[in-house]
């Protein structure tokens, strides 16, 4: 799907759109499937197209589906919408055009996102899974019920159906993608977006997700009538998180692991706000507190996430337990905050071999075999003994993770893994024996394990993700496991300001004329449709929604 093109040359066509991740090919089959022209640039070389979605694990937000109706789960439109506005605490004037933009999404993730995606031949998982629970109260930020739906397929196969389609316009002649074309600003005409105009990268065989270069050799211009920025967020570049970093979360952190490619470079922001675009909530941030280093890493500092199910015991630097509902899958950044407080910015996960095969899920498509490829009979494994091969590698080769039959040896291993932090032996000894004094009984005064109890009620819960309750000194579970947790940078809540058609706005509420934004750059619509948290599985499928959307309406404009 390449292009050469000659430097110097300025090209044309009705659209343009920087970034060929998730947001921008759909953007782009959208406008080209109304007929017109499109240019999709962007400064990686082809063998990484499509952006972070492809390295997703391809966790969708979908509301009142078939796979939850299966599984027992009722959930609404209403009651979506009253997770999402506790969760988002939208408190802000400037909150005006993200609440629109949320209201709207969480329609379409009840109404139109299933069936569409089902007509572009996207499944789903049958087990729908049961991110961010929440755990404050009914009031509290969260998911009231399971809403994670993984896609049959993870990132790629979301992606799927948007790269055949591009394809074909591409064959077709009425889409360009250009590669190795770094934007470096949007051209104007008295105030409006003409075109954008950038430079020419050396081709670069980094293979997907790798650093790829950035020697120019030439510049380019490209004039078109609509410019749409599907840049990505700001989660790659550890400069740019702490610069932005919200004191209410505690001090930034001095070390982070990156969860994205370093393409994530968050250059887009500062290229819309040179054209006059206003952003907003740029404090507010998705980042995770269970990172563990990649033993096979693929972009610098590359951490990966652990999707936790409930039972593993967390306690911080020093040993201490956190309070509930700071338990492992609850509340992202409740925790995170927590744990910066400590001083500290690290934790730990304590565990048996028995909970990490049923509870250790990793995210990231490369970390899912069985689901990206489709492979039901490595699929069906996860139902068998033993934990997934990718979490087995890590505990054979991961440089955080701690092995023992005996708890003396756990909190030596513990010990030197982090030898700045004075972890305190007799505080750790007594959480995990304080805990599985409780843990004998269906029924306890400790609430993670009351909330351990409550989520194997649900099917799901108890078929895939919850260990039985035992007590963690049992020989018979263990060994004993102990996993040093990093906090881990990710996903941009914040971004460029856009009305409900996707068009930039500027510091005194006007449009920027012909210029658009949609996926993370725009904190997947409006500047920052989940307000200050996330649902999970919510960041795709903004990218699906502002994307189409967007597509649609430079497709009319243009
Ligand atoms: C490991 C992992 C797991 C995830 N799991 C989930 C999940 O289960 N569910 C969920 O909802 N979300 C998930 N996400 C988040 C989700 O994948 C991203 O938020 C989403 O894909 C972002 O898409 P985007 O198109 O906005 O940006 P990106 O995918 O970042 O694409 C932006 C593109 O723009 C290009 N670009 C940037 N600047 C320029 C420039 N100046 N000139 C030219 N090109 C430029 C970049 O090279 C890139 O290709 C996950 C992310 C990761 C990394």
């Amino acid at each position: 799907m390449t292009e050469n093109v000659t430097a110097g040359a300025t090209l044309s066509a009705d659209a343009v759109v920087v970034g060929a991740g998730l947001a921008g090919l759909v953007a782009a089959h959208e406008i080209a499937s109304a007929g017109r022209s499109v240019i999709v640039l962007d400064q990686e070389p082809p063998a990484s197209l499509g952006g972070q979605a492809w390295w997703s694990f391809g966790g969708l937000f979908l509301v009142d589906s078939p796979e939850q109706r299966r599984m027992g789960v009722r959930d609404s439109v209403d009651l979506a919408w009253s997770d999402w506005t506790a969760t988002a605490a939208f408190d802000r004037e400037d909150d005006t055009w993200p609440k629109r933009w949320a209201r709207a999404y969480v329609e379409f993730a009840a109404g139109e996102k299933r069936p569409w995606l089902r007509s572009l031949g996207v499944g789903f998982f049958p087990i729908v899974g049961w991110a961010e629970r929440g755990g404050a109260g009914p009031e509290g930020p969260g998911n009231s019920v399971p809403r994670f739906h993984v896609t049959w397929g993870t990132g790629p196969g979301v992606l799927a159906p948007f790269v055949q389609r591009v394809e074909a316009h591409v064959a077709s002649g009425r889409i360009r993608v250009l590669h190795r074309h770094r934007v470096d600003a949007v051209d104007l005409v008295a105030g409006t977006a003409v075109g954008v105009s950038g430079t020419i990268l050396e081709p670069s065989e980094a293979a997907r997700g790798q650093s790829s270069t950035r020697t120019p050799i030439g510049d380019f211009r490209v004039a078109a009538s609509a410019v749409l920025l599907t840049t990505g967020g700001i989660g790659g570049s550890p400069d740019l998180v702490r610069r932005y970093w919200p004191e209410r979360l505690g001090r930034a952190p001095r070390s982070m692991l990156s969860g994205v490619p370093a393409h994530v470079d968050g250059r887009g922001w500062g290229i819309a706000e040179r054209a006059g675009a206003r952003l907003i909530g740029t404090d507010r941030m998705w980042h995770y507190t269970e990172g563990i280093t990649n033993w096979d890493p693929v972009w610098p500092g590359h951490g990966i996430r652990i999707l936790p199910g409930p039972s593993s015991l967390w306690l911080d630097a020093l040993g201490r337990r956190l309070p509930h509902p700071y338990s492992p899958g609850f509340d992202t950044l409740g925790t995170l905050g927590h744990i910066l407080k400590t001083g500290y910015e690290h934790s730990w996960f304590v565990l048996t071999q028995k909970i990490i095969e049923k509870e250790f899920a990793l995210s990231g498509s490369e970390q899912n075999p069985d689901l990206t490829g489709k492979d039901l009979r490595l699929l069906a494994k996860r139902l068998g003994a033993g934990a997934p091969g990718p979490v087995e590698a890590f505990k054979d080769h991961g440089e955080d993770f701690v092995v023992s039959r005996t708890l003396s040896g756990l909190l030596d291993g513990m010990k030197s893994l982090s030898p700045d932090a004075p972890l305190d032996r007799r505080e750790v000894t007594r959480a995990i024996r304080d805990r599985d004094a409780q843990s004998m009984n269906p029924f306890s005064k400790d609430p993670q394990l009351a909330a351990i109890t409550s989520a194997r009620q649900y099917r799901g819960d108890r078929i895939l993700r919850v260990a039985a309750p035992h007590r963690l000194l049992d020989a018979a579970a263990g060994p004993l496991i102990a996993v040093k947790l990093h906090v881990l940078s990710r996903k941009t809540l914040g971004g460029i300001e856009t009305d409900l058609e996707g068009r930039v706005l500027s510091d005194d509420g006007t449009t920027v004329g012909g210029l658009y934004a949609a996926g993370e750059v725009a904190g997947f619509g409006g500047g920052g449709m989940h307000g200050y948290r996330a649902l999970e599985g919510t960041f795709l499928g903004g990218c699906l929604f502002s994307g189409r959307t967007v597509g649609r309406s430079v497709a009319a404009a243009v």
